[in-house]
C-alpha cells in the first residue's frame, strides 16, 4: 500500500547507478547482477532523472555508485554536469586504472571537477576483491578533493589484519569508515552492541568516542592515534513505514536513479511515484549524537 511520502529537509538522498560495470566481483556486492546485461541502460535517460529530482529537491544529496563511475569519465562528466552546486555529490568508487585512462586523466578530471565533488568515497578493503590502485594517487587526489576510505568488513574478515591496513591509511590521513555487511542488518542488531564483533574488534585497537544515528542508519565513532574511524551500519532498505501525527507515511532515506533512469523508492525495485513525491512533507533529519564520550570531527 501507498502512503503519502515524508523525507528528510532538503530532500531524501537520490543514488545513481551509472549504466556501467566494474568489471569486478566482490562476494558481497548486491548490484553486480544487475549488471549481467546491459539493454536499457542510458546515460540520457539517467541525466533526465537528475533534472527530475533536482527540480523537485533542489538541494538533495546525489551519490554515484555502480558498477564504477570512472570507469567511463566522459558519461561521468554528462551526468555531473546536470547537477547544479546547491547539491553534495558523493562518489562511491574503487578509483581504478584503467586501460581507458591513465592516472594523470583521472587526476585531471578530479581537478576539472572539484567544486562540484564533496567527497570521493574509495573502497579499499581489508581483504582485496579488485585491482587497487596505488596509494600514491590516493594521496595525490586527496589533495584536490575531501577523500574517506570505505571498507566493508565481510563474513570471517581477517581481524588481525586490522591494525596493519589502519597503520596503511593512516599514512594517507584519511578518515576510514568500516561498514558492517548490511545485508544482514535487522532493526534489532543495528544498535546492538553486545553481539556484535566488529565493535568488540575495534574497541580491542582503537578508542571509542561516540555514536550518531537514526531511525535508518548509525556510526559508532573511534579514533586509532590520530585516525578517525566511523563503524557504520544501514538497514538494507530504504522506506520506513510510520505514523506522524495521525497520518501514516512513506518516510523515504534513499531514492535511486537506476541505470536505465527509472526512478526507485527502495533498493527491492518499487518504483518511486515521481508525482506523489513533488508533494513529499519534509520533517528535519532525525540523524543525532545519542552517544558522545569525546567530540569527534572529520
Ligand atoms: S567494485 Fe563495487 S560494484 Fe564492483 S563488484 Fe565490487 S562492490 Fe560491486
Amino acid at each position: 500500500m501507498n502512503h503519502p511520502y515524508m523525507t528528510r529537509e532538503g530532500g531524501a538522498t537520490v543514488t545513481i547507478f551509472v549504466p556501467y560495470d566494474c568489471g569486478n566481483h566482490c562476494p558481497f556486492c548486491i548490484n553486480k547482477e544487475e549488471y549481467s546485461c546491459l539493454d536499457g541502460f542510458s546515460a540520457e535517460k539517467i541525466c533526465e532523472s537528475i533534472r527530475v529530482m533536482d527540480g523537485i529537491t533542489p538541494y538533495c544529496d546525489f551519490v554515484f555508485t555502480g558498477g564504477e563511475p570512472f570507469a567511463n569519465l566522459a558519461s561521468l562528466q554528462m551526468m555531473l554536469d546536470q547537477i547544479p552546486t546547491t547539491h553534495k555529490v558523493y562518489i562511491n568508487t574503487t578509483f581504478p586504472v584503467l586501460k581507458q585512462h591513465t592516472a594523470q586523466d583521472m587526476l585531471d578530471f578530479v581537478a576539472k571537477n572539484r567544486e562540484k565533488i564533496t567527497c570521493i568515497n574509495v573502497s579499499r578493503h581489508l581483504v582485496k576483491y579488485v585491482e587497487e590502485s596505488p596509494d600514491e594517487l590516493l594521496a595525490e587526489v586527496s589533495k584536490l578533493v575531501r577523500m574517506r576510505i570505505n571498507c566493508v568488513l565481510y563474513k570471517n574478515y581477517p581481524a588481525e589484519d586490522m591494525v596493519p591496513y589502519l597503520e596503511r591509511i593512516r599514512k594517507l590521513g584519511l578518515p576510514v569508515q568500516f561498514r558492517f555487511d548490511y545485508t544482514d542488518t535487522t532493526p534489532e542488531n543495528l544498535y546492538d552492541e553486545e553481539n556484535d564483533k566488529i565493535l568488540a574488534d575495534l574497541h580491542k585497537v582503537a578508542d571509542y568516542m561516540g555514536l550518531d544515528g537514526c531511525r535508518m542508519r548509525c556510526g559508532f565513532h573511534f579514533m586509532y592515534k590520530d585516525l578517525h574511524i566511523t563503524y557504520h551500519k544501514t538497514l538494507p532498505y530504504s522506506t520506513i513505514v510510520e505514523e506522524v501525527d495521525g497520518t501514516t507515511y512513506d518516510i523515504l532515506y534513499d531514492i535511486l536513479i537506476k541505470q536505465t533512469g527509472e526512478l526507485h523508492s527502495d533498493w527491492d525495485g518499487t518504483k518511486l511515484d515521481v508525482e506523489a513525491y513533488r508533494n513529499v512533507v519534509f520533517e528535519p533529519y532525525d540523524l543525532k549524537d545519542l552517544v558522545v564520550v569525546t567530540p569527534f570531527h572529520d
